[in-house]
């Protein structure tokens, strides 16, 4: 049987492993078909393809896009794109381009709250500095003592409502896809049960997916509680989409899903690779 992991973060973006040690850690872990996809970040794929062909594991090149779709933040998962095309390149470098001044908002807001040094203090864990995400806010909360561990620390702060939460606007969802697409990728709609939209919403989001030329949602994921599962997987039938699955690995020991350690989609799903040489 085939391993597939096609969601997980080096470095590159809000990941603790470089690519290099993410590739050998997945292999290791008994991937087989592994897919990087850093948020808003290709720099990453060129280190870990050549880490995937010393330890022998398949490199799908993928990149994970975040999209304002009306009042709602969605991550749009891009796999098999060209990481040297340059319309995804652009559109990426001016994803990323808001990220700095939102770093410093969100750190002025935490200032608020007493939480001194915020901004120097995520800038110094992430390693692409293009790419200071809340993620290294949480990691400097826990390393300031404001939290003891990752799902504390975005109980309390960095979501809507509560400090260290600025609002931003990111790609809108046709402007994400059309760059997956020109870079020869296909677009799968991550963790579809982490959006905090109710079922009418999350149908009209799919088929707007749909109809802009989406291929595909996560079905296993990390994110996905067991019961979410059939949920989605009866989505991706209901709009005729593939079905993907991925870890959403960032770090070993803070708490999220292992490389490769996830379920068999659901026998009914028609898997994203199902087309793949
Ligand atoms: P950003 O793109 O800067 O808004 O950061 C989003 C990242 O924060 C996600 O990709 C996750 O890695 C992390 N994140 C958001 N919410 C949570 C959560 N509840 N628990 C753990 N990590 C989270
Ligand atoms: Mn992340
Ligand atoms: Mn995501
Ligand atoms: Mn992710």
């Amino acid at each position: 049987m085939t391993i597939y992991d096609l969601h997980c973060h080096s470095t590159a973006s809000d990941g603790v492993l470089s690519p290099g040690e993410l590739v050998r850690r997945a292999r290791e872990k008994g991937v087989d078909v592994l897919a990087l996809t850093d948020h808003d970040e290709l720099s990453g794929q060129a280190e870990a393809g050549e880490m995937a062909l010393e330890v022998g594991l398949r490199l799908i090149n993928g990149v994970e896009i975040s999209v304002t779709w009306g009042k709602v933040t969605l991550h749009v998962v891009g796999l098999n794109v060209d990481p040297l095309d340059p319309v995804l390149l652009l559109g990426l470098a001016r994803n990323r381009g808001g990220r700095t001044e939102r770093a410093r908002r969100i750190a002025e807001d935490l200032a608020r709250v007493g939480i001194a040094g915020a901004f120097e203090g995520a800038s110094a864990l992430a390693d692409n500095k293009e790419l200071i995400s809340r993620t290294h806010f949480a990691r400097y909360l826990i390393e300031y003592g404001a939290a003891k561990n990752m799902k504390s620390v975005f109980n309390k702060f960095l979501v809507k409502g509560k400090p260290g939460y600025v609002s931003h606007e990111w790609a809108d969802l046709a402007e994400a896809l059309n760059w997956i697409h020109a870079a020869g990728g296909v677009a799968v709609l991550a963790h579809p049960g982490r959006y905090q939209i109710g079922r009418e919403r999350m149908r009209l989001l799919l088929s707007e997916f749909k109809h802009l030329g989406g291929a595909g949602i996560e079905v296993v994921t990390g994110s996905h509680t067991p019961e979410q599962v059939p949920l989605f997987a009866e989505l991706a039938l209901e709009f005729d989409l593939l079905a993907s699955i991925g870890s959403d690995f960032h770090a070993p020991g803070e708490g999220g899903r292992e490389l490769g350690r996830l379920t068999a989609l659901p026998e009914r799903c028609r898997p994203i690779w199902q087309a793949w040489k």
